[in-house]
């Protein structure tokens, strides 16, 4: 029997996956993009980016959206011979989409301490499931998480400026209101 040779990570897919996280921010959504590579051909085969907030859905994920737009591709539940490339380490739902379509590898870029569950919070790829994909981590980690903070950082920062103009408002309606109550007091 042929050994298996392991993946090795391509940039040009990851690089790919960044443009549709950028996309989803454009959309102000959580930057987050995937892609899925036929492996034999090395054509992308599904794309997906984080739509949680444009479809008000908890399961409009962007690994999700990849696993739907590579099976209805390829006309199968089965995505064989693919790997799925995303921005950020896949959350428990999704490790379960990528157990249920057979992908082969699962790379991801930045890891997420929160839900990531792929060997942040849990290792679900090490249960004993039927189908076992090879995983790497951290591949350009550092361009992933940066997209990342940057989205975090501009929404902090739009927040601060909400609540500044607030302020600002709040006391321009407090003078306001101030000053017509003297006014009729005055007249009497
Ligand atoms: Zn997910």
């Amino acid at each position: 029997m042929a050994e298996e040779i392991r993946l090795q990570p391509e940039r040009k897919y990851m690089e790919r996956a960044l443009e549709l996280a950028q996309h989803a921010a454009a959309l102000g959504e959580v930057p987050v993009g995937a892609v899925i590579v036929h492996k034999p051909t090395g054509v992308i085969i599904g794309e997906g980016w984080n739509l949680r907030e444009t479809e008000k859905s908890p399961l409009a994920h962007a690994e999700l959206m990849a696993i739907e737009a590579a099976s209805k591709r390829l006309g199968g539940w089965r995505i064989v011979d693919s790997a799925l490339y995303v921005t950020l380490e896949p959350c428990p739902m999704c490790c379960g989409g990528i157990l249920h379509a057979r992908l082969d590898d699962v790379i991801f870029g930045a890891y997420d301490e929160k839900s990531g569950s792929v060997c942040s919070v849990q290792r679900m790829f090490a249960f004993p499931y039927n189908h076992h994909p090879q995983i790497t981590g951290g591949f350009m980690e550092e361009e992933c998480a940066g997209v990342l903070k940057d989205f975090f950082r501009e929404l902090r920062q739009k927040k601060k400026e909400s609540q500044k103009r607030w302020r600002r408002e709040m006391s321009r309606a407090q003078e306001r209101v101030l000053a017509e109550d003297t006014s009729p007091l005055d007249a009497v």
